[in-house]
């Protein structure tokens, strides 16, 4: 029971990699805050949480909209009393294409979404935290946070700025027992892909790098963030952990 009565935080938690740490998270022992924008979504996971015996509260967000983080968190600490945790993993995939034809207005989108909800995100939860005296964060980057790939400009220059939010933030409230790490997942087999218009050649092309050959599962993400998430990383921060099957180490 890493994670026994934490209170945790997952963005993004109605599929994909953030459904799979909520699950992990639980069987742990958090208590879980689901925030996603699809309603029936999060709450069938609640109440599949809920059946499990775990603890768990869907609370609809918006990431693009600053007043859901803030709520998001208050509603939290209603509920729960306190903010151990969080993951902010929500993020989108596009758009793609060369950097030269992007609209500006689509990477402006992307930019809210992968990066300044994040900022936001960690401010609400920093505030949080605060009160009883540390907590950890983990935000939910990618192995386009380290490397460039051709068509994901605009995806990996959010990511790198995602690693370094999460080094800044690291730094600034180490003092105070709030510990900021990233993961960097490698191609993961998830919903965002559908988004992909290149679809499966995009995909293949990705696999084709990973030493491992073959996509990982979401499970296989969500556990490392458990660990970042727990104790037993007490002295980890400010880190990016790639999960990408050796994608990084070619
Ligand atoms: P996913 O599409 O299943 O999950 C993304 C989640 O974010 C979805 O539940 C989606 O509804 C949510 N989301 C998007 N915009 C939102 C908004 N404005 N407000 C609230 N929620 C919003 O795909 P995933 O692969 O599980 O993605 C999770 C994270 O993992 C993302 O940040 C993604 O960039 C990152 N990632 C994924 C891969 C991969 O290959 N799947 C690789 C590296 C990093």
């Amino acid at each position: 029971m890493l994670l026994r009565d934490k209170v945790i935080i997952v963005t993004g938690a109605t599929s994909g990699i953030g459904e799979a740490t909520a699950l992990e998270a639980s069987r742990q022992g958090a208590k879980v805050v689901l925030a996603g924008r699809r309603e029936e979504k999060g709450e069938a996971l609640a109440e599949r949480i809920r059946g499990e015996g775990g603890k768990a509260l869907f609370v609809r967000t918006d990431v693009s909209v600053p007043a859901d983080i803030e709520a998001l968190v208050a509603r939290t600490l209603q509920a729960f009393e306190r903010l151990d945790g969080a993951f902010n993993n929500a993020g989108i995939p596009g758009p793609l294409g060369s950097l030269a034809d992007l609209p500006v207005d689509e990477y402006r989108k992307l930019m809210t979404i992968n990066l300044d909800s994040v900022l936001l995100c960690i401010q609400h939860q920093i505030r949080a935290m605060r009160k009883t005296g540390g907590g950890a964060i983990v935000n939910c980057a990618s192995i386009l946070g380290m490397v460039g790939a051709q068509t994901f400009g605009a995806y990996s220059t959010a990511k790198h700025a995602l690693v370094g939010l999460t080094k800044a933030a690291a730094v600034d409230y180490a003092a105070e027992g709030i510990r900021v790490n990233a993961v960097l997942p490698g191609p993961v087999e998830t919903e965002i892909w559908s988004h992909v218009n290149q679809g499966d050649a995009v995909f293949a092309a990705f696999t084709s790098g990973v030493p491992m050959n073959r996509y990982a599962k979401s499970e296989e993400i969500a556990r490392p963030v458990v660990f970042l998430l727990s104790d037993w990383s007490s002295y980890v921060t400010g880190t990016s952990l790639a999960i990408d099957g050796g994608y990084l180490i070619r």
